[in-house]
C-alpha cells in the first residue's frame, strides 16, 4: 500500500443524494477492479467526531484515466467538504487495498449482490470485464429502495449490449414510494430471485456489498441455499 496525494478533477450527481468524485490518478498508481482506497482530507475547513478519513471503493476501472469514488451525501463534515471543495483541491490517498476482486477461474460465474451504493466494486469489475473482454459470466443483482436511488443503473443496463456475458437484475424494495414507474423485480434479493435468474445457484462465486444489514442477510441467505463459505466474498465497510 502506498500513500500519495491527488487532486479533485470533477464531481457529478449520479442518483438522488448520491455523488461521484473524480481524482487524477497519481503516476504509478495501479489497482485491480473492485479494490478500495482510504481518502484523507488535508487541513479541511470543518471536521467532526467522524474524522477526516473514509474508505471508498474505486468505482472506476483500472484502464480509466481518473480514480472515481461514489457515495451517498449524508450530512457529515467530511461529505460537506467533499461536496464543496474547489476542483483542484489536494487530498491524500492510501491504497489500493481489498480483496473484492474477480476470481481467476472463468468456468465459474460471478454473482454480485449489491445494496445501494455498495454497487461501486461491481461497477468497476463490470467496466473492466467489458473493456478487457473477460470470459467470465457475470450476474449483477442490484437492489435499491427506488429507481431514483440506483446509481449508474442506465450504464449497467446498456452494458448488457456491450458484454453478452453480463446480466443485470435490478430490484426495487420500495417502488411505490417512487415518482417513476418500475416494471422489474421488486423487494430484497431473495433465494427465489437467484433461482429464477441463475442457471445454477451452487457453482458461482458470490460477492456482496451494501449496508451491514444487507450483507449479513446475503450471507445467511447463501448459507441457507447451500453455498459454501469459500464461494463467498465480501468486506466490511462501516462509517459512511
Ligand atoms: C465491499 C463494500 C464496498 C463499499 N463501497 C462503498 C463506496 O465506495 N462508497 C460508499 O459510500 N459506501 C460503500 N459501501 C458502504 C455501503 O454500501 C453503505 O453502507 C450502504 O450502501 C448504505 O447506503 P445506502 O443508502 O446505499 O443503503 P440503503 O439504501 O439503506 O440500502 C440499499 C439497499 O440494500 C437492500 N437492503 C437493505 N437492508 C437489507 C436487508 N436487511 N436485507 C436485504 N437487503 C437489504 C435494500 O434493497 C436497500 O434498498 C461499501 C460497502 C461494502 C460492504
Amino acid at each position: 500500500m502506498a500513500t500519495c496525494d491527488t487532486r479533485l478533477t470533477r464531481r457529478e450527481l449520479v442518483a438522488e443524494g448520491t455523488m461521484a468524485f473524480y481524482f487524477a490518478k497519481p503516476p504509478g498508481f495501479r489497482h485491480l477492479a473492485g479494490q478500495s482506497l482510504t481518502m484523507t482530507l488535508i487541513d479541511p475547513p470543518q471536521t467532526d467526531d467522524e474524522g477526516d478519513s473514509r474508505t471508498f471503493t474505486i468505482a472506476a476501472a483500472p484502464h480509466e484515466t481518473d480514480l472515481m469514488i461514489a457515495t451517498r451525501m449524508r450530512d457529515t463534515a467530511f461529505k460537506r467538504v467533499l461536496k464543496s471543495m474547489p476542483v483542484g483541491t489536494v487530498v491524500r490517498i492510501d491504497g489500493p487495498n481489498g480483496v473484492m476482486v474477480l476470481h481467476d477461474d472463468a468456468t465459474r460465474p460471478a454473482v454480485f449482490l449489491a445494496g445501494g451504493i455498495g454497487i461501486t466494486p461491481f461497477l468497476s469489475i463490470a467496466r473492466h470485464a467489458a473493456h478487457d473482454q473477460l470470459p467470465h459470466r457475470l450476474y449483477l443483482f442490484y437492489s435499491n429502495r427506488r429507481p431514483e436511488d440506483a446509481a449508474f443503473v442506465e450504464e449497467l443496463q446498456k452494458m448488457e449490449q456491450v458484454n453478452s456475458k453480463f446480466r443485470l437484475i435490478a430490484t426495487m424494495a420500495e417502488p411505490d414510494k417512487s415518482s417513476h414507474s418500475w416494471s422489474g423485480e421488486t423487494g430484497f434479493i431473495r433465494p427465489d430471485m437467484l433461482q429464477r435468474h441463475l442457471p445454477d445457484v451452487k457453482t458461482p462465486i458470490y460477492y456482496f456489498a451494501g449496508p451491514p444489514a444487507m450483507t449479513m442477510a446475503m450471507q445467511t441467505m447463501l448459507e441457507d441455499i447451500g453455498v459454501s463459505a469459500d464461494a463467498m466474498r465480501s468486506e466490511e465497510f462501516y462509517g459512511y
